[in-house]
């Protein structure tokens, strides 16, 4: 069959060809480490201040002040990682015991923990299946008068449909919460994430796309008092003034959520180099999905009309009616096509092998026991999300490689390696036939 196509079985890797990828290129190296990093973790060693709540300007009190700026956001508190900074969010906006948060199906499970971390209960609702964001009629549907807030999540460096979002939450009174962990200078009509919401949460973990040498997170504000009381809470819930002594009274909950110097001086040195990386990325990712483009039944990412995409994963979900491989299922024609991938030597993995609904710590209610938090109201039966469990199951992603502003080399092999699977399109349907028996 692949003779009528011109091409040989045998170039594929999976029956004995060549890589379409070298070996050197699969993986690159994330986060970019340079001397200048080096230099500013070693500054911090040097001559200090190793804490942040010390008086004066700190690595991490710049960090906040840049990471304001690039985000034209009036308020900006550093935190320990993304994850606190989701629930300082939450806890800042007063959201709290029995409230409901809607959260879209398809995230990192920390933008569904956050609420359970202030005894909220997370509401599930399905996502858009281009945009792999928040659906704003799904949203719509899931409000109940304990609704208190959207957190809207800029999955994979795509911005939420934030229009709609903050008309609904306008009509019904509710918070919006960007969880922006994948989307740090992405755009949505113009504005940068971590402007559009009342708050937004930031991730510099060191897969994201300003990586700090560990975890490190930061959180925008809109309203100055919301602000001020995340900066409590991060500590012990103490206020600490400039030019005071520390009086250790504790005026409301707090943790200890900080932000390390060192984690602040190493991004704060990334941030140097941001611009640059973006405009490369933003570059070489467009030139890859353009060599991908018009193979049959490969749906490639594409920026929402209006927005800039900060391309921190990108999906790629697969049509098997489009392919023409009639017979064949979404996940069966996604296990063939990853096998082949993989042994080309293109590095596609999946993200999220379930949608959060299913992880198990929601469906078993393992919350802080005796039902807890779900045991405050009533949550409401959770709706079916058909789109997100297409998604996970139709769906493979690249992560990392590409944002490497180097990595446009890479990229084109990894298009010839999808190339050669798609002219052996007989072979992915016996595989996935196979497989699904
Ligand atoms: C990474 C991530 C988080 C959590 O950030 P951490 O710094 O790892 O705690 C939250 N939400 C999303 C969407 C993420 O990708």
């Amino acid at each position: 069959m692949s003779a009528v196509r011109g091409a040989a079985l045998g170039e594929l890797a999976a029956f004995g060809g060549a890589p379409a990828v070298p070996a050197g290129l699969r993986t690159l190296p994330w986060p970019v480490v340079t001397d200048a990093d080096r230099a500013a973790v070693a500054g911090v060693l040097d001559e200090g201040p190793l804490v942040s709540n010390a008086d004066g300007p700190t690595a991490v009190s710049a960090l906040e002040e840049r990471w304001r700026a690039l985000c034209a956001a009036r308020h900006c508190v550093a935190t320990s990682n993304g994850t606190t900074a989701l629930a300082l969010a939450l806890f800042a906006l007063g959201i709290g015991p029995g409230d409901e948060v809607i959260v879209p199906a398809l995230s990192f499970v920390a933008s569904g923990l956050a609420p359970l971390h202030q005894l909220a209960v997370p509401v599930f609702a399905d996502i858009d299946p281009v945009s792999f964001t928040l659906d704003p009629a799904a949203a719509a549907a899931a409000v109940t008068p304990r609704t208190a807030a959207l957190l809207a999540v800029h999955l994979h460096g795509q911005p939420a449909d934030m229009d709609a979002l903050r008309a609904i939450a306008d009509r019904h009174g509710l918070a919006v919460i960007e969880d922006a962990a994948q989307a740090v200078g992405a755009l949505w009509r113009g504005r940068p994430v971590g402007s559009l919401g009342d708050a937004a949460a930031f991730s510099l973990q060191v897969t994201k796309n300003v990586p700090t040498c560990g975890e490190g997170g930061l959180l925008t504000f809109a309203d100055e008092q919301a602000a001020h009381r995340a900066v409590m809470a991060r500590q012990f819930g103490e206020v600490m003034e400039a030019g005071r002594p520390r009086d250790y009274i504790s005026h409301l909950l707090g943790w200890n959520h900080k932000m390390n110097p060192v984690q602040a001086a190493f991004a704060l040195s990334q941030l140097d180099r941001f611009a640059d990386y973006e405009a490369a990325r933003q570059h070489n990712v467009a030139d890859f999905l353009a060599r991908i483009d018009g193979l049959p039944g490969l749906l490639p990412p594409s920026a929402a009309p209006g927005s800039t995409h900060a391309w921190h994963i990108l999906r790629f979900r697969l049509d098997p009616a489009a392919a023409g491989l009639d017979g064949v299922d979404p996940a069966g024609m996604r296990r063939a096509v990853h096998r082949l991938l993989r042994a080309e030597g293109v590095p596609v993995s999946r993200y999220q092998v379930t949608t959060l609904p299913r992880q198990r710590v929601f469906t078993d209610r393992e919350g802080f026991g005796r039902g807890l938090p779900w045991s405050l109201g009533q949550p409401p039966p959770e709706p079916p999300v058909p789109v997100a469990e297409a998604v996970v199951a139709d769906s493979l992603t690249l992560q990392k490689r590409h944002l490497h502003p180097d990595a446009g080399l890479a990229l084109r092999s990894y298009a010839e390696g999808f190339a050669k699977v798609w002219r052996h399109l007989d072979v992915v349907r016996n595989m996935a036939l196979r497989s699904g028996r």
